[in-house]
């Protein structure tokens, strides 16, 4: 029967190598019938250009070559890895997405989003999203000096490890309102992101009827991935050799 595999929030570097080895296990070892996998943002934990030296990464990047020799690959920008550009594309031959999709999975319009957008409580956040990811700001960005994309990269990171040392963890999740708005604006009954590393099954009421948002598990502790099949989806856990281990026990 054909599947469709999602994971994202895989914030992949060459410091936990252990789940760099997850992860290229689970590439190699995805099964024939598998008929895409969808990477939902934030596969690195930092991207600040093509041009940078993968140091680490390398087995990674030639796993996902790999792949797409036999299974196409998509990968949606995250917050963390938004100047992802062709330059990944010709190394991968992953294909890059825009930042909302909507896809027919199995006869059901699904919208495919990284989750950053609908963490509007959180207003800072979204403020400094409008900016950074502004066209005209990454274009610029593209053309710095790699070595100031560096500096400017460790900056946001301290930055964001400070911000989400004093927000509130609510703040921190989806806005019910924005779930609410990105389905009816897409048109969907079903949504699948990832961001906010609370993996789950929600069911929501739409004026329209009800809908499903599916979460995303992070991979952290370890790896975990949607897997749909015409007529059901199930949040997986993975074990280390990225083989499927029963359901992901949700946050
Ligand atoms: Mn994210």
């Amino acid at each position: 029967m054909p599947r469709t595999r999602f994971v994202a929030d895989l914030h992949l570097d060459a410091a936990r190598p252990e789940i760099l080895g997850q992860f290229r296990a689970f590439l190699d070892a995805t099964p024939g019938d598998v008929e895409a996998l969808y990477v939902l943002g934030d596969l690195f934990e930092h991207w600040v250009g093509d041009d940078a030296p993968s140091d680490g990464l390398e087995l990674v990047l030639d796993a996902l070559r790999r792949l797409t020799r036999r299974t196409p690959v998509y990968v949606q920008p995250g917050n963390r890895d938004f100047l992802l550009g062709q330059g990944f594309e010709a190394r991968t031959g992953c294909r890059l997405l825009p930042d909302a999709v909507v896809m027919d999975l199995y006869g059901v319009s699904t919208l495919l989003l990284h989750g950053d957008t609908l963490c509007t409580d959180d207003v800072r956040y979204q403020r400094y999203r409008r900016v950074v990811r502004h066209r005209l700001v990454t274009g610029l960005v593209r053309r710095l000096p790699l070595g100031l994309r560096l500096r400017l990269a460790r900056g946001m990171r301290r930055t964001s490890h400070r911000e989400l040392a004093r927000k509130p963890s609510s703040i921190m999740d989806v806005n019910q309102d924005a779930v609410l708005q990105a389905l009816q604006r897409h048109g969907v009954r079903r949504l699948i992101h990832g961001h906010t590393h609370r993996p789950g099954i929600h069911r929501v009421e739409t004026a329209g009827g009800p809908a499903e948002r599916f979460v995303l598990g992070d991979w952290y502790a370890h790896g975990s991935m949607l897997e749909c099949r015409p007529g059901r989806c199930e949040l997986l856990q993975l074990d280390p050799a990225g083989l499927p281990a029963g359901p992901l026990s949700a946050s």
